[in-house]
């Protein structure tokens, strides 16, 4: 059987949010498998909803559809399992390859549930979902649970983070948390699943294209025969050829170059970027200097670290350097917080020295 690891990247996982009827599944796979571009299938059976009364899966009855779909085209298939009793069902039809949903991540009870179910058996493949919440280590926990009952092939799928505001994203990315996961577990495969992240199909491209340049081992997309009809996640889904055009377009970039005069030039730079760096840590002791010469200074006259007056002049100026440079506000805002927060900090040693 086919792993993760086999496959070059970018690994394609796609198939239906949910599987609805039989021919819906084969069909999606034939036309997957035609695009040649695709390396395995997936489908829910349960589907965790948020709301109640939503379509909640065709249940035991499509494990069977995925399978016999998995047969005819030669595609490994994959669902999700969200209990125990899911497990026991999913390795009856012959599943090798299980993911756990964003919902499930979060409860270690149930991620332990599922991992005991699995203890002893062979050629497992395990995908873990990011937690809803953005919690790293929940999600490193349940990975953890994983291997620790020895299955080997246990792989991370990142899907965005929920927020009470929706904004651009259906699933907040924030690609720093799934980045922080990938040097945990360096030889881990972490999928992108932009459909889960976008929530809408016009924004998956841009997403997908993001999770390749940050050297993503692979994408897991949702597809359907006619998505306007789609039982769930309708507005994200998309047909196999508009994956095949999406997979198409992309541009897969690798992470070293063999063309020499690229890679001297790229080491000039980045010489040139740390004699930068260099010399701002060298401004940046010199300006902590003189918050300590004033944190002394304050002592001596009884005068408070913080004065409003003066951080409202400072943030006005870095606000003008915001617009000046084009940079955004909030990175702007967030250096100097930074750079304040350690200045008060130093200026409280200050004050508390002898
Ligand atoms: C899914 O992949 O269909 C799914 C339910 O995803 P998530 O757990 O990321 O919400
Ligand atoms: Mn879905």
């Amino acid at each position: 059987m086919i792993t993760l690891k086999a496959i070059d990247r970018p690994i394609i996982i796609s198939g239906p949010c949910s599987a609805e009827t039989e021919e819906q599944v084969m069909e999606t796979a034939r036309q997957l498998k035609a695009t040649g571009k695709v390396h395995m299938l997936r489908a829910g059976i349960w589907k965790p909803r948020t709301r109640p009364n939503a379509f909640e899966g065709i249940g035991e009855i499509g494990l069977k559809w995925l399978m016999n779909a998995s047969v005819e085209t030669g595609l490994p298939c994959m669902t999700e399992v969200a209990n125990a009793h899911h497990v026991e069902l999913a390795l009856k039809a012959g599943f090798k390859k299980l993911w756990i949903g964003a919902r499930t991540t979060v409860n270690p009870f149930t991620v332990q549930e599922i991992a005991d179910s699995l203890k002893g058996i062979d050629d497992l493949e395990i995908l873990v979902k990011n937690p809803v919440n953005p919690d790293l280590n929940l999600w490193i926990g349940a990975i953890e649970r994983f291997k620790q009952i020895g299955i080997n092939e246990v792989h991370a799928i990142h899907r965005g983070f929920s927020s009470f505001k929706t904004q651009r994203y259906r699933n907040e990315p924030m690609w720093e948390i799934p980045l922080a996961l990938k040097s945990e577990f360096p030889t881990i495969k972490l999928i992108c699943d932009p459909s889960h992240i976008c929530g809408r199909r016009n924004l998956l491209p841009e997403i997908a294209q993001k999770a390749i340049d940050l050297i993503y081992d692979g994408l897991m997309i949702e597809t359907h025969i006619d998505p306007s009809v789609a039982l769930s996640d309708a507005q994200q889904q998309i047909t196999p050829k508009e994956l095949d055009e999406l997979l198409s377009a992309l541009v897969i970039r690798s992470e070293y170059s063999d063309n020499e005069t690229f890679t001297k030039n790229l080491e000039a730079l980045r010489c040139e970027i740390n004699s930068i760096d260099s010399e701002l840590q060298n401004l940046l002791m010199k300006r902590m200097n003189i918050v300590k010469q004033i944190g002394k200074y304050k002592k001596e006259n009884k005068i408070t670290i913080l004065q409003p007056q003066r951080w409202e002049e400072i943030k006005s100026l870095y606000h003008q350097f915001a617009k000046e440079s084009g940079y955004s506000k909030i990175f702007v805002e967030k250096y100097l917080e930074a750079i304040h927060l350690e200045s008060i900090r130093q200026q409280t040693k200050v004050m508390n020295e002898e």
